[in-house]
């Protein structure tokens, strides 16, 4: 069972704050999540009792930070239950894993005509990587349309996906809309065509349990700092195979086998891809928050979060001049509610709302597309995590009420 929420947030040192003599409320952990003391004294650990590099020094310390780095690895493949440790490679984040297929296995593995398939629910991480390397190749990059109420239209997918296709790039949440992608439906279709299916996983590794041997997509990539964990840390899994056919792009110590004046020879997947010293308190900090989400039960934080969810819609929908983005049913959307109040700028009412205590996104969201999409220049964001609490919430309709009113 999940323990009560008030005490899990006894956990998050940042949840006692004040913001402008408020107490805290925060609604933006699709930006970054606040992080639980656990995670917090793994890092200090990491430093206070046995900070050395890894895969170096024989002595004893060295050896032990070697061991907890590895597990950390094992225990990700764990969480995702990938086939094995092995296609787990420590990035930055989701923006590095994306930029590292597009560099290295798309730069390798595409050729002149061939074609990239994204969609307009992008974050601009799942976009800007793919049009740069299409420049460069000559390579098109085509666009699946969503419908009225912003899910993917799978029809367009299925007419765009083509044996011209080699990459499908999708995300599994939209960071705007919170529209969760079915990602196994997706996946039959892409590969029908032969291609492969990217999954931008920043939104959904830290709202829904994630399995890469039943979702079948092919690389799947996403960001520690949304998940509890620091940031600079992240993950791209692959499945081997296509492991196999991308070139690392960190050349130097640490991934090397061996080095002459005229050649070198690397490692063996995945330690060749992980060249320089590595993040390894962010790995180790990552590994803390994978405990953590595991003793919650990754089921409980996504019940907790439909809950918080569906709440937030039911109350917010009392605000008269209040307009969503994104799909109506509960079931099919996770973590984030997108909204506008009907003629008042987003950022005036963050700003408000700031006042108030209440922390919540306004502007793209790094998703200029889909804002084009929508026909607005930016929206609100307010977004849960399991520390939320449903006071948290009415706190956030009072002060948009109050808003409303100031501006009539
Ligand atoms: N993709 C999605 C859906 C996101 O929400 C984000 C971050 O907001 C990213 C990619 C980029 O993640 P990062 O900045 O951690 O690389």
């Amino acid at each position: 069972m999940m323990k009560k929420t008030s005490d899990l947030r006894k956990d998050f040192p940042l949840l006692e704050t004040k913001m402008n003599d408020q107490p805290l409320t925060y609604l933006d952990s699709a930006a970054t999540s606040q992080k639980p003391k656990q995670v917090i004294d793994e890092i200090a650990d990491y430093y206070n009792k046995y900070n050395s590099n890894i895969h170096r020094g024989v002595y004893n310390l060295a050896v032990e930070t070697t061991d907890k780095y590895e597990n950390v690895r094992h225990k990700v493949a764990n969480f995702i239950n990938a086939y094995r440790d092995e296609e787990v490679l420590f990035t930055k984040g989701t923006t590095q894993s994306l930029n590292w297929i597009a560099q290295g296995y798309v730069r390798y593995n595409l050729h002149e005509g061939d074609e990239i398939v994204t969609t307009y629910m992008e974050h601009h991480s799942n976009i800007v990587p793919w049009q740069a390397i299409a420049q460069e190749k000559n390579l098109k990059v085509k666009y699946i349309t969503l419908t009225e109420e912003g899910k993917l239209d799978l029809d367009d997918l299925k007419q765009k996906v083509t044996d011209k296709t080699k990459i499908v790039a999708v995300t599994h949440v939209s960071n705007v809309l919170g529209t969760i992608n079915p990602i196994k439906e997706i996946a039959a279709i892409v590969h029908q065509s032969n291609a492969i299916l990217v999954v931008d996983g920043a939104q959904s590794v830290p709202h829904l349990p994630v399995d890469m041997q039943d979702l079948e997509a092919d690389f799947y990539v996403f960001s520690g700092h949304k998940m509890l964990g620091p940031t600079g840390i992240g993950v791209l899994w692959g499945k081997y195979e296509l492991l196999e056919k991308m070139h690392p792009l960190e050349y130097g110590g640490e991934m090397i086998d061996s080095v002459t004046t005229e050649k070198s020879t690397f490692k063996v997947i995945p330690w060749n891809f992980e060249g320089g010293t590595q993040n390894i308190e962010g790995v180790l900090g990552l590994g803390a928050a994978i405990d953590y989400l595991e003793e919650i039960g990754m089921e409980n934080v996504a019940r907790n979060d439909k809950d918080l969810q569906k709440y937030a819609l039911e109350k917010l929908a009392n605000i008269k001049s209040i307009e969503f983005y994104g799909p109506k049913d509960p079931n099919q959307r996770c973590g984030v509610v997108s909204f506008n109040l009907k003629g008042i700028h987003p950022h005036d009412v963050a700003t408000f709302l700031d006042a108030d205590g209440i922390a919540v996104r306004a502007g793209h969201h790094c998703a200029q597309p889909l804002m084009d999409w929508l026909g607005v220049s930016a929206t609100l964001r307010a977004s849960f995590y399991f520390y939320n609490t449903y006071e948290e919430i009415d706190k956030l309709v009072d002060s948009l009420k109050k808003v409303e009113e100031f501006f009539q």
